[in-house]
């Protein structure tokens, strides 16, 4: 069998991740190839890693991209934090607390659940409770944007009960960074990770992570050697760390590193709290699209996502039917929901490139357009004159 070149469809991606891709970085992935080693590539890496310290809003030394998708750098964080007979709390709202406990678990450890409902942020309370109970724990993990809710967790607060208690911190950004603030340094996070291809809107495959002085302190100490050879800062250390020799430790991937480079020096030119402000800013307007239509969205205000919103899916809808209609005759991707959620609610993303008002009026009009069609029980025709209203009243 012979195949021909591969084609992808012009998609639009309003789902929970990839997001639509700035040509600018599609272009940059296609410079040439040079060695990874190259001084013209280990200036560019510096750069990178300057560019991060923005995003992240953070002065930590050990910033950069681990070189696989957000999931290792999630791992990235467990395997160098966690070691065989620790407890640590794990705060879970939604399915990727649920990765967290595993990766927890794999590390030889305890896991210490603390419980909130889907859809819901993390309740600062329980996890007080929780850390009285176990003042053994070593460290704390959530997550910060709950990409399968759209629930937004306090984690300034999280992280200050958690140091309260002598506990170091994990937070996930994968969807928060570039979409809501995330301010490293000004909330004392010790452990970061997040990942290319949600606010960014960079191409997949690449985890940016930081790491704080204190998290740094216990890595050094470990009794246990990381039972990750590939993920073992004190190794990937020698490639990126300051001052480093550059020393070969795996074959950084050149041209996303160009991608991911690009993505960044994109939103530096936004600037981090314009993009903040216009991820929420069309949130406004879809809100106002979706509850036009009589859809709602499940998330209680004051905890919602403006890049990740979660909507209530009609009754009597066949979940599966409209994304495929949408996908296929509009060429929209929006996400299904996972695990609890699977079947009662729609992801629409709008995430970084794709956060616009462009594709706030387009999803909004073929959703409309897909669900009439089906005899769904909605208010029809109203969501995009909603949303226009919306754009008009708020300049
Ligand atoms: C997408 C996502 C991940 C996993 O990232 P991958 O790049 O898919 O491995 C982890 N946490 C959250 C909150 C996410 O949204």
């Amino acid at each position: 069998m012979s195949s021909n070149s591969f084609h992808p469809p012009v998609r639009t991606l309003m789902g929970p991740g990839p997001s639509d891709v700035n040509p600018r970085v599609l272009e940059a992935l296609s410079r040439p190839t040079i060695g990874h080693l190259d001084p013209a590539f280990v200036g560019m890496m510096d750069e990178v890693k300057v560019l991060l310290q923005y995003a992240f809003q953070t002065r930590n030394e050990l910033t950069m991209p681990v070189s696989a998708p957000g999931s290792a750098g999630m791992e990235t964080c467990f395997v160098n934090l966690v070691q065989p007979g620790d407890k640590v709390i794990v705060c879970r709202n939604g399915v990727f607390g649920g990765r967290m406990k595993e990766n927890v678990e794999r590390a030889g450890a305890t896991a210490i659940m603390v419980e909130d409902p889907w859809g819901r942020a993390v309740d600062p309370q329980k996890l007080e409770d929780a850390l009285k109970a176990h003042p053994d724990a070593s460290l704390v993990a959530f997550v910060h944007a709950e990409t399968s809710t759209g629930a937004l967790s306090d984690a300034e607060t999280l992280v200050k009960l958690a140091h309260e208690h002598g506990c170091l911190t994990i937070v996930d950004a994968v969807t928060s960074l570039g979409g809501v603030p995330v301010k490293v340094d000004e909330w004392e996070i010790d452990a970061i990770y997040s990942g290319s291809q949600k606010c960014l809107s960079c191409v997949p495959g690449l985890s940016p992570v930081s790491f704080g002085e204190a998290a740094l302190e216990r890595i050094r100490n470990r009794t246990h050697p990381v039972q990750s050879w590939f993920m073992d800062l004190n190794l990937v250390m020698g490639y990126w760390g300051s001052g480093a020799k550059r020393a070969y430790h795996h074959t950084a991937p050149v041209n996303a590193l160009y991608a991911l480079h690009e993505a960044l020096v994109i939103l530096q030119e936004e600037g981090m709290e314009k993009a903040w402000a216009r991820h929420m800013y069309h949130h406004g307007a879809l809100r106002a699209g979706v509850e036009a239509m009589g859809l709602e969205l499940i998330v209680p205000e004051g905890e919602r996502l403006p890049q990740l919103n979660a909507v209530s899916i009609p009754e009597g809808v066949e979940d599966a039917a409209v994304r495929g209609a949408l996908l296929s005759e509009y060429n929209l991707e929006i996400g299904a929901g996972l695990g609890e959620l699977a079947g009662k609610i729609w992801r629409i993303g709008l995430m970084g490139f794709a956060c616009n008002r462009t594709n706030v009026l387009y999803c909004l009009g073929a959703l409309d357009a897909v669900l009439t069609a089906m005899g769904a029980k909605i208010d029809s025709g109203r969501a995009v004159a909603a949303a226009r209203a919306w754009y008009g009243a708020n300049g």
